[in-house]
C-alpha cells in the first residue's frame, strides 16, 4: 500500500483513519469476506442484533408510550450514525466503523434511559456496580447468541473500543488490552472519538425539538441560549412569516449545520497539527481528542446542554418519569435477585450458572443483564406480572 491512504470498502480512507492492516482483530479469528470490509460486517451484525431492534422501545428521554415523535434509542442513534458519517467522510475517516459504533453505542442501555440505569447500578452497588457503556461491550462481546462458533458478535477491536466510551478504572483492569487505554489515559481511534461527540451533537439538538414538543420549554426560553438565539434570529430575519413548527427544525438544522461544519474544521487542524500517521499515533497523541469542536463554538455547544439539563431533563415531569422508573427498576431487581425462580427458565439457568461460579454477585449479574436487556413496555408487563395478582404470569 503505498501513498498513504487506503482503500475501505471502496472508499478512499486517510492514513490515520482505522484500516485493515493497522487493525488490531477479533477475539475469535474469522476468514475475511471477498464482499464487505471488516468494519462494513461490524456495521452489519450490530443492525442484525436482537439488542439493535430493541432499542425501538427503550426511552431516550421521552418515556416510549408518551408520543410517537419522540426520540427513542433506536431513531437516536441513527441521527448519531448520520451525523458522525457526515463528518467521517470529509474527514476520510472509515464510514463504516464510524457507523457500527454509532449505532452500538447505546445497546446496553437498560429501560428508561439515564433513571433505569442509575437505579440498576444503585441495586448492583455491592455485586460490581452497572454502567450502560460496559453493557453496550457486554452485549456484543458476551450476551447476543448468533453465532455457532463464539459468543456476542466478534466485532473488531476497534470497534469494541469504540463502543466502550467510558469504563471506571475497576472495571477497566478487568478489560485486559480494552481496558489499557483508561488507565494510561490514552485516547482511542479516531472514529470513535467521532461517534462519542456525533452522539453529544445529535442529543443536543434533537432534545430541544422534543423539549419543545413536549411544552417543557418554549422558544422564548431557548433565546438565552446563543446558540439558538443567533440562528433564530437570522432565520426570523430571513422568513419573518414562517409557521413555528417550521421555524423551530429550520434553527435546529442550521445548529446542526453549523456544529459540524465547526467539527470537520478544527479536527482538521488539530489532526495535522499532530502529525498523525497512524490510528496508532492517534492512541498515542496527547493533549484530548483530535476530533472536537473549536473552543467558541464548543462553549456555546456546552451552554446548550447545560439550558437542556436545567430545563428539560430536570423538569419535574421529566422527574416524575423518573422517579417512577426508578422505583420500577429497583423493585424488578429486588423480586428477582431475591428469588430467581421467579426468573423465566432461561435467564434462570444463567443465574443458578453463574451464581455457582461466583457467587451472589454472579446471580445479580444474571439479574441486571436480564432487567437491562428489557425494553420500555416489557418491563412495564414484567412488572405486572411480579406484581399484580391480576395479571397473567
Ligand atoms: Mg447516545
Amino acid at each position: 500500500m503505498s501513498g498513504g491512504a487506503a482503500s475501505s470498502g471502496g472508499r478512499i480512507v486517510a492514513p490515520y483513519a482505522a484500516r485493515r492492516e493497522t487493525s488490531r482483530g477479533r477475539r475469535y479469528p474469522e476468514p475475511v469476506s471477498e464482499h464487505r470490509s471488516e468494519y462494513q460486517r461490524d456495521r452489519d451484525r450490530v443492525i442484525h442484533s436482537n439488542a439493535f431492534r430493541r432499542l425501538v422501545y427503550k426511552t431516550q428521554v421521552f418515556v416510549n408510550h408518551e408520543g410517537d415523535l419522540y426520540r427513542t434509542r433506536v431513531t437516536h442513534s441513527m441521527e448519531v450514525a448520520q451525523i458522525a458519517r457526515s463528518i467521517a467522510r470529509a474527514l476520510r475517516l472509515d464510514e463504516d466503523l464510524t457507523e457500527a459504533i454509532s449505532l452500538a453505542h447505546d445497546l446496553g442501555h437498560t429501560p428508561f434511559g439515564h433513571a433505569g440505569q442509575d437505579a440498576l447500578n444503585e441495586c448492583m452497588r455491592d455485586y460490581g456496580g452497572f454502567e450502560h457503556n460496559l453493557q453496550s461491550l457486554r452485549v456484543v462481546d458476551e450476551i447476543e447468541e448468533r453465532y455457532a462458533d463464539f459468543p456476542g458478535l466478534n466485532l473488531t477491536f476497534e470497534a469494541r473500543e469504540g463502543i466502550l466510551k467510558h469504563c471506571s478504572l475497576t472495571n477497566a483492569r478487568t478489560l485486559g488490552e480494552l481496558g489499557q487505554r483508561f488507565i494510561e489515559r490514552r485516547q482511542p481511534g479516531l472514529e470513535a472519538q467521532l461517534a462519542n461527540l456525533a452522539d453529544e451533537i445529535a442529543y443536543n439538538n434533537h432534545d430541544v425539538d422534543d423539549g419543545l414538543r413536549a411544552g417543557l420549554i418554549e422558544v422564548a426560553d431557548l433565546r438565552d441560549v446563543r446558540l439558538f438565539a443567533r440562528h433564530h434570529d437570522a432565520v426570523c430575519a430571513a422568513y419573518p412569516e414562517l409557521a413555528p413548527r417550521r421555524m423551530v427544525h429550520e434553527v435546529i438544522r442550521r445548529m446542526i449545520n453549523e456544529v459540524v461544519l465547526d467539527v470537520i474544521d478544527t479536527s482538521e487542524e488539530r489532526i495535522a497539527r499532530a502529525g498523525v500517521a497512524s490510528i496508532d499515533d492517534v492512541r498515542a497523541a496527547g493533549g484530548g481528542p483530535l476530533i472536537a469542536l473549536g473552543a467558541a463554538l464548543q462553549a456555546e455547544h456546552l451552554a446548550l446542554k447545560r439550558f437542556l439539563g436545567e430545563h428539560v431533563y430536570r423538569h419535574y415531569r421529566v422527574l416524575r418519569m423518573t422517579t417512577k422508573s426508578q422505583r420500577l427498576v429497583k423493585e424488578l431487581f429486588e423480586a428477582l435477585f431475591d428469588d430467581p425462580r421467579l426468573l423465566p427458565d432461561e435467564y434462570a439457568d444463567n443465574a443458578r450458572a453463574a451464581e455457582a461460579e461466583q457467587g451472589k454477585a454472579g446471580r445479580a449479574r444474571a439479574v441486571a443483564d436480564y432487567i437491562a436487556g428489557m425494553t420500555d413496555r416489557y418491563a412495564l408487563l414484567e412488572h405486572r406480572r411480579l406484581f399484580d395478582p391480576g395479571e397473567r404470569t
